[in-house]
Formats: structure tokens, C-alpha cells, sequence
């Protein structure tokens, strides 16, 4: 009886203190992972296996442009010892929450010494306003040096998340593509395609998923009549209004590509089986 009180009063101090009791009770706990967006989650879950557990708080059904944090995510958010997003230049929503996190518990990724695309020739639809690119997961580079910084956080050994053998090969794959171009739902490609060599593709929308001006949009439809297009990429998260329209124009196959990973299973080799698919989806256009 006393026992079972003295569990109790525990029990409501740590309540009372806002300390999660299930971490508190059970010493061996793993530590928790939490991060932004579904990519950021698949690199820390390839670079930590076993060692922690890994969630994410943006549905990977929704665009995480324009994402506002629920209270549930806020409650995960106390709950972790590390957490994962971009920046604010992406998740522009977030930023308050993010920025009263101590250093030591948070991670941005915008603020690693990435590698940046550095050949991104200024493309004709982006009206000379050439935004950062905030979709830097694309690069397995980058992939690889998040990772790092998660496993040293942790105090566990570096190992890379995707092979370089593997990279190679996947870079050869798409080395027969480099005279054609595509059209995307929304300018995301160029970590990518600085990643594998590839052309800065056209973009229907700007780096924030937002809808271009009027100029911009009649610079686009000269650029299409212009280049090899050969395909119009789509993205689950988005509605594909805007892409149907311009496809249905030029006669231009859709195809899906998915950044965010949306049906890529979580595990520890979940960074290399999504680069992988992308890679392949991303061949589907020209073939
Ligand atoms: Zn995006």
C-alpha cells in the first residue's frame, strides 16, 4: 500500500515537472529522434538503426511548404532529446517553436556546411530571383553529412548512409539522360540534380511551392517550345491542377516523383532505398 502511494506521488511529481514518466520509470529507454518532415526521419533512422527511435511531424501527405505544428506535434517536440528540421527559410511555420529550443537539443540542417548546387545555371522561368533551394536531402551528400552530425550528437560511430559504389552506379544510370529536360511541379530539383549531373530542370512553381507570375508563366511556356521536354513531373502532395494543364498542352507525359519519400518504409536502409527510387522514378521520364 504505502508502496504503491509513494509509486503515485512519483508518479505525479514527474507530471507535475512536465517529465515524460515513461522515460523517467524505464532507465534503458532509447533516446527519442524527432524531426520536421518524413526525409529528414529516413536519414536519421538510416544513420542511427537500433540506437534510437525515430517519428516525424509532418504528414507525408501534406506539403511541408506551408505546414503549422498541431499541439500533438509540440507534446513530441518536449518529448525528444534531438530534434530534426531544415531551417526557417523552408518551414517558415515552425521557426518560432524551433528557435526556443536549446542548441544542444536541436538540430538545423540548413546551418551543416552542406554542398550547396553550384552549377545551377539560372533557369528561364525563375524571373532572375534565384531562390536557395531548400530541398537539400536530395543530394546523398548532404544525406550523408546530416548524418554524421546525428551519429556525433548521439556519440556513435560515423558510418555513411549510402554507399558511394552505389552512387556511381545510379550516376551512370542517368548519365544517358543529360541532353533531355523535364518539368517539375515546383523548383526541388537542384540539390538533386548537382547530385547526379543532371540539367537544372524547368519549374511550374517557385522553391516554396507558390504559384509565378504572369511573366514568369509565359517565359515557361517559350522555355517548353524551346527545349527537349520530355516529361511533366508530379508529387503526391500536391494537386496536380497546374501540371494536367501545361501537359495536356504540350502533350507531355505526367509522371510521380516523390521527394518526400511518402512510401518509403522507415528503417536502416530507408536513405538508400528512397535515393534509389527516386532515381528510378526519375528515369521513368525518359524512357
Ligand atoms: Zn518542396
Amino acid at each position: 500500500m504505502i508502496i504503491k502511494k509513494i509509486q503515485y506521488n512519483i508518479f505525479a511529481c514527474l507530471l507535475l515537472l512536465g517529465i515524460p514518466a515513461a522515460a523517467q520509470l524505464q532507465p534503458d529507454a532509447k533516446p527519442l529522434i524527432v524531426t520536421s518532415i518524413k526525409p529528414l526521419a529516413i536519414i536519421a533512422k538510416s544513420a542511427v538503426g537500433d540506437a534510437a527511435d525515430v517519428q516525424y511531424l509532418t504528414p507525408p501527405s501534406q506539403s511541408p511548404h506551408d505546414f503549422t505544428l498541431p499541439v500533438s506535434a509540440l507534446r513530441k517536440i518536449a518529448d525528444a532529446d534531438l530534434v530534426i528540421w531544415v531551417g526557417g527559410g523552408f518551414e517558415a511555420r515552425s521557426a518560432k517553436t524551433m528557435s526556443a529550443l536549446s542548441s544542444d537539443k536541436l538540430l538545423t540542417a540548413m546551418d551543416l556546411p552542406l554542398t550547396q548546387p553550384q552549377n545551377s545555371e539560372p533557369s528561364d522561368n525563375d524571373d532572375h530571383s534565384i531562390e536557395a533551394d531548400p530541398h537539400l536531402w536530395l543530394n546523398p551528400d548532404n544525406g550523408n553529412k546530416i548524418a554524421a552530425e546525428i551519429q556525433a550528437r548521439l556519440g556513435l560511430p560515423p558510418k555513411e548512409i549510402i554507399n558511394r559504389q552505389y552512387l556511381s552506379r545510379l550516376k551512370s544510370e542517368l548519365a544517358a539522360i543529360d541532353d533531355k529536360t523535364y518539368l517539375s511541379h515546383h523548383q526541388a530539383y537542384a540539390h538533386f540534380a548537382a547530385a547526379f549531373d543532371l540539367k537544372s530542370g524547368l519549374s511550374i512553381r517557385n522553391a516554396s511551392g507558390g504559384a509565378q507570375g504572369a511573366k514568369t508563366q509565359y517565359r515557361l511556356r517559350s522555355s517548353i517550345e524551346k527545349t527537349n521536354v520530355s516529361c511533366v513531373f508530379v508529387e503526391p502532395q500536391y494537386q496536380d491542377k497546374d501540371a494536367a494543364i501545361i501537359a495536356a498542352e504540350y502533350d507531355l507525359p505526367m509522371v510521380p516523383l516523390d521527394p518526400q519519400g511518402l512510401s518509403q518504409t522507415i528503417s536502416d536502409r530507408a536513405y538508400s532505398e528512397f535515393i534509389g527510387t527516386l532515381v528510378a522514378q526519375f528515369k521513368a521520364c525518359f524512357q
